[in-house]
């Protein structure tokens, strides 16, 4: 199956979690899921339970989506994590915050992965000076991160920026005003997932 581009509250309608797919919107009444926090075709109060097979697909697919990735691409990062030394639930969620896209995200230049992903696409930043187009690139410990040119002049980049008084990453990355430069400082770890997840379900689910 591809990457899912079809409406994104419907996602969190179904997963029966928000997922904060579409950056400040998700903080506002207009939010789908806190209008309607029920699935597409179901009423108020009528969630289904699951089995723990389906407790277990539910937690895979809430992380696939946030992170946008494909069920392929995802179940690579599954297979790596399984092959790196130590616990792999956590060796999974560090493959798939060190991708570039999410590093833009959670650097604050982009509202929402999503958004980051076209600003990478567009060719907006470079990784230790050569321009990567490569949304799910793996960033290493020392990277440094910049925009290019045409990034800096990007209107909704400017906008973001300009609207944050200052950048606030998470501590295993550092942000360099003056050079408007990331800096990798160290793996991310456990503590630093941003959102809900029991990383141990998406092991048992892929380890039947
Ligand atoms: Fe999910 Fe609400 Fe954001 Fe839509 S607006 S993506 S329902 S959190």
């Amino acid at each position: 199956m591809s990457r899912y581009t079809d409406a994104k509250c419907r996602l969190c309608r179904r997963q029966g979690v928000k997922l904060f797919l579409k950056g400040p919107r998700c903080m506002t009444p207009k939010c789908a899921f806190e209008k309607r926090p029920f699935a597409p075709g179901m009423s108020r109060g009528s969630r289904r339970r699951l089995s723990d097979y389906g407790v277990q697909l539910r937690e895979k697919q809430k992380v696939r989506y946030i992170y946008g990735i494909s069920e392929r691409q995802f179940n690579n990062y599954f297979v790596k994590a399984n092959r790196i030394p130590g616990v792999t639930g956590e060796n999974f969620l560090r493959l798939l915050e060190k991708r570039l896209d999410n590093v833009v995200f959670r650097g604050g230049v982009a509202d929402s992965r999503s958004d980051a992903r076209q600003m990478v696409l567009h060719r907006h930043f470079k990784v230790n000076g050569k321009i990567v187009n490569i949304p799910s690139f793996m960033v290493s410990v020392g990277d440094k991160i910049e925009l290019t040119d045409v990034g800096k002049k990007h209107k909704k980049i400017k906008e973001i920026i300009d609207e944050k008084e200052q950048l606030n990453p998470p501590s295993w990355l550092e942000f360099q005003p003056e050079q408007f430069t990331f800096t990798v400082l160290r793996e991310p770890n456990r503590d630093d997932i941003d959102y809900q997840v029991e990383e141990s379900l998406i092991v048992e689910f892929y380890s039947k």
